[in-house]
């Protein structure tokens, strides 16, 4: 710690910092900060600044609304649009805590924290390596975003039918000079949709690191006159954006999901996280597909899961597993998207397939055929189910189960069902254009 201070200190001076902010996200992953000086550096590692916990939607009750910001030292980075010569800014993610110092059980990255010790305690580390799609849209000249899109490129499609190829360039300069490792960056299969890939982490870094790629994507295409959206579908009968979630579990240094002597190379301990991911997934899907708009996405013939099932390759199934073995084995999760807040996703995502570990459970067969195209009558056969068809049923199955609550505790979980029934409400009550076009002239 006092080292990272120390390296801290020096960057502050050598690039000339002069303002840092604050940041933690609101329990729909929404962030915020508060800004202060970088003189007031020793206040800040000390955990002294605070601010109005009423003000943030589900925080506190404004009795008892003053919280404090303990910035994780970790995250630290200089933020390169700001830098000029003989200024810049600086960012700190920071755990929220109460007065007396302990955590904030209102604050996701906590509920990740909490989860993360559970597996601790079984001597597991997790892994996260997160996919996060979005679409670019034109902005008009007030900033706001308009229904058209960037461009008209496809799948690995290069300039010039490409043109977001120069603002993934500067998000990926963006993202390697705060410290990100990038793997890849491509045009996605629909017209307008992008996709940059960074290395994964444990689960803390990698929801921390998603968490700033949504913030430089949005900022670097606001600098291009653009709209970046992580919104799942904006676009009927084009391709959604997903968040898939490839995801492991570490014992020892080594990758407890591989197993060389399997037919698939998988461990027992794999097919138990699988088990429990499937026996889950209904109960956990309001987290990791949060909006109305998220069930729009999920839907047959767009490369998102709709059917409960997995595979080794089928892009159709809810769970695949990427060819890669050794410290790369791993199972990705298909059906999150990017609006999902991604510490209370990777927490609960997590806590699914540890279940399935703790309960020792079997992982039924995998399912190879194509599920897209497979009649109700097969998919009774095989025994498979589908995830909730809209956020009413998703919000219904995470107040049944036992993993909302147990996962998300008692605080963060009745905020944010209370928040999604209020959303789901307005949705379903609201008369939508697509009604008045089909029903108004005709009856
Ligand atoms: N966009 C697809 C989804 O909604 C994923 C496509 C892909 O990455 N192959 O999940
Ligand atoms: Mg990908
Ligand atoms: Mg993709
Ligand atoms: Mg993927």
């Amino acid at each position: 710690q006092t080292e990272l201070l120390e390296q801290i200190k020096e960057k502050i001076k050598e690039k000339n910092v002069e303002l840092l902010h604050l940041q933690f996200v609101d329990i729909e992953g929404i962030l915020k900060h508060v800004t202060v000086t970088a003189e007031q550096l020793d206040d800040v590692v000390e955990g002294k600044i605070m601010f109005d916990g009423s003000s943030i939607k589900g925080f506190s009750p404004i009795n008892r609304s003053d919280l404090y910001l303990l910035p994780d030292l970790n995250t630290f980075a200089v933020l390169p649009w700001t830098v000029e010569e003989g200024y810049a800014e600086a960012r700190f993610l920071c755990s929220v805590t109460n007065p007396d110092g302990t955590l904030f059980e209102g604050d996701p990255r906590n509920v990740l924290k909490k989860t993360i010790e559970r597996a601790a305690e079984k001597g597991y580390t997790i892994s996260v390596g997160p996919e996060l799609e979005f679409f670019l849209f034109k902005a008009d000249e007030n900033g706001n975003p308009t229904l058209e899109l960037h461009d008209g490129g496809g799948y690995f499609e290069p300039s010039p039918k490409d043109l977001g190829e120069r603002v993934r360039l500067e998000i990926y300069r963006t993202l390697k000079a705060m410290g990100f490792t990038i793997e890849a960056s491509h045009h996605e299969v629909a017209e307008g949709q992008h996709e940059i890939n960074f290395k994964y982490a444990d689960a803390l870094g990698a929801a921390d690191n998603a968490t700033t790629y949504k913030w430089v994507v949005k900022t670097i295409a606001s600098k291009f006159g653009l709209h970046a959206t992580f919104m799942p579908k904006p676009v009927f009968g084009i391709n959604g954006s997903g968040m898939h979630v490839n995801i492991s579990l570490f014992k020892d240094g080594e990758n407890a999901f591989f197993d060389p002597n399997d037919a698939n190379q998988l461990s027992e301990t794999a097919y138990q996280f699988i088990a429990g991911l499937l026996k889950n997934v209904k109960h956990f899907a309001a987290v990791t597909n949060p909006l109305v708009n998220s069930y729009k996405r999920l839907v047959p013939g767009y490369e998102a899961p709709c059917y409960i099932a997995w595979s080794a390759s089928n892009r159709s199934a809810l769970i695949r597993i990427p060819a890669k073995r050794g410290v790369a084995t791993r199972v990705e999760l298909r059906c999150p998207d990017p609006s999902a807040n991604p510490y209370l996703a990777y927490a609960i995502i997590a806590a699914a397939g540890l279940d399935g570990v703790e309960k020792g459970l079997t992982a039924p067969a995998p399912i190879d055929e194509d599920i897209f195209h497979m009649s109700e009558e097969r998919r009774a056969e095989l025994g498979i189910d589908n995830l909730p068809e809209n956020l009413g049923e998703a919000i219904a199955a995470l107040e049944s189960g036992e993993i909302g609550r147990a996962t998300l505790g008692e605080h963060v979980f009745n905020e944010y069902v209370a928040m999604k029934k209020d959303e789901w409400n307005s949705y379903r009550t609201e008369v939508h254009a697509w009604e008045i076009e089909r029903y108004q002239g005709k009856f």
